[in-house]
């Protein structure tokens, strides 16, 4: 059995771990164009920030661990072609021009994705970079060394996190959205409103709801960022407008959702039989809306990529789908989401009705205690969970973590309300604030604070 694997990072080194101990017998060969795997991107602001130092941390894997399980590593090889009907692909040697041709019976497809690079006019001046891999990161680095004013532009989860780590090295902060908001694919505006306060506090320019028109530079390196509501000077920019996923060498050849991101069925296999994708090049099954949808996670890769193995020769495992869970630490907040918000319900044309706690952490008598705000989702029809968010600055986001198997089991607000959770007051309250969810969910009337037990 020969198996060909292109793309090593998080899908690729699952799926290449877990089959080399699974198939000792396979003939496995993984294609990376890049010199590394494994790598870390959730580390990447960390590292840009001087919070990680040793990059070693971030990568959990090496070409030589990976060879050592029996794989060939053909690193530094770009895969140009795959041919679904001879079932052979085409790749180029990126040190030697060499090209080299193979076959397989059973292909991999770990591409992952690549950030979203917008035609923007001036885009490919100098010092206008992206944040994915451990080469950009260490560009990043060494380029922000000489910039003051760091302008990033996108504010999802990536860019917010860039924000925070150049503003605590002493840069001007410039952040630019089209969106009214930040993090508006993650959290509802209630949630977002306090990190936004929290960025006003530290005086860095938000620029909610303009689009960049043009960079303009001077000598090659961009001086100026114009939007469609002002100009502004710049000696750095971190384009975050999102991922697309990598695909286009089987664009035609196997089915995709328009955007590129290759449709997988619950065991992994696309609808070429012969040809198993898995991470960030693939859609998938989104619990909340029965849907298949395009979240680009780390965790989704690794689940896809481990299922791959186990299903390769046999269907054995079904992938449960996601609900997309994410966290966030910014300034001491402590924030996490699972499923749907209201925004972003709205947007799917989902109606749903929200309860909103807010609550203390532990109880009053301890020395400390953090305020929580947490909102849930359900289904006004089934009653049925479909998304949570909490903000603290005590860390509950475990607390997402729940409420992402409760919507997975297709778990009812009522019975979340009379759920089984420990109480102590170091850590929480005798009502769990999941509880109190559940219970103002069947009420009109606020939910009466209970008094904490001896
Ligand atoms: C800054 C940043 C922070 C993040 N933080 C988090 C986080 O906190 N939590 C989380 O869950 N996720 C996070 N993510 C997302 C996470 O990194 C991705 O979901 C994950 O990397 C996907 O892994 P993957 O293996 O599917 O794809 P990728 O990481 O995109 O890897 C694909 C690999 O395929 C290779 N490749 C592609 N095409 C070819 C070809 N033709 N020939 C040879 N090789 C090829 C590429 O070189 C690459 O190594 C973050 C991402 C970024 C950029």
């Amino acid at each position: 059995m020969k198996i060909a694997v292109i793309g090593s990072t998080h899908a690729g080194t699952a799926a290449v771990t877990n089959m080399a101990n699974l198939y000792p017998e396979a003939d496995i060969t993984v294609y990376e164009r890049n010199d590394n795997v494994s790598f870390l991107s959730c580390g990447l602001a960390l590292y840009v920030g001087g919070v990680v130092n040793d990059a070693k941390g971030l990568f959990y894997s090496s070409p030589e661990q990976l060879q050592k399980l029996g794989v060939t590593m053909k690193m530094q090889h770009d895969v140009k072609e795959i041919d679904p009907v001879r079932k052979t692909i085409a790749a180029i040697n990126l040190i030697t021009g060499e090209q080299i041709y193979d076959h397989y019976d059973k292909l991999v497809i770990t591409t992952g994705s690549w950030p979203v690079t917008p035609p923007i006019e001036g885009i490919d001046l100098e010092n206008i970079l992206l944040a994915k891999n451990y080469h950009q990161a260490n560009t990043i680095i060494e380029r922000s060394q000489h910039a003051q004013k760091v302008t990033v532009v996108g504010a999802g989860y990536i860019g917010v996190e860039l924000v925070e780590a150049f503003e605590k090295a002493g840069k001007e902060v410039t952040l630019i959205d089209g969106a009214d908001r930040i993090l508006n694919k993650y959290l509802d505006e209630e949630f977002t409103n306090i990190v936004e306060e929290e960025f006003k506090t530290r005086n860095i320019t938000l620029c909610m709801n303009e689009t960049v028109k043009r960079f303009e530079g001077n000598e090659g390196h961009v001086n100026k960022v114009i939007t469609n509501e002002g100009a502004y000077e710049t000696d750095l920019v971190i384009m975050c407008v999102g991922f697309r996923p990598n695909t286009d060498l089987l664009k035609g050849k196997i089915d995709m959702l328009a955007n590129g991101a290759i449709k997988v069925d619950e065991f992994m296999q696309t609808s070429d039989p012969s040809i198993y994708a898995a991470g960030d090049c693939c859609a998938v099954k989104y619990n909340p809306t029965g849907g298949h949808t395009y979240i680009p996670l780390a965790t989704n890769a690794v689940r896809m990529g481990t299922l791959v193995a186990r299903n390769l020769m046999e269907p054995t495992m079904k992938h449960v789908g996601t609900q997309g869970t994410s966290g966030l630490h910014i300034y001491g907040l402590n924030m996490a989401s699972t499923g749907l918000t209201e925004t972003s319900a709205k947007l799917t044309g989902i109606h749903v009705k929200s309860v909103t706690i807010e609550d203390t952490h532990r109880p009053a008598f301890m020395p400390t205690s953090e305020n929580v705000k947490l909102k849930v989702a359900i289904d006004p029809q089934t009653r049925c969970i479909l998304g949570a968010q909490v903000i603290s600055k005590a860390d509950v986001t475990q607390s997402i973590n729940t409420m992402s198997v409760c919507i997975q089991t297709g778990m009812t607000i009522d019975e979340l309300a009379y759920t089984d959770f420990f109480f102590q007051p170091h850590f929480n309250q005798p009502w769990n604030f999941l509880n109190k969810a559940g219970l103002e969910a069947q009420s009109n009337e606020p939910v009466p604070i209970p008094q904490p037990l001896g």
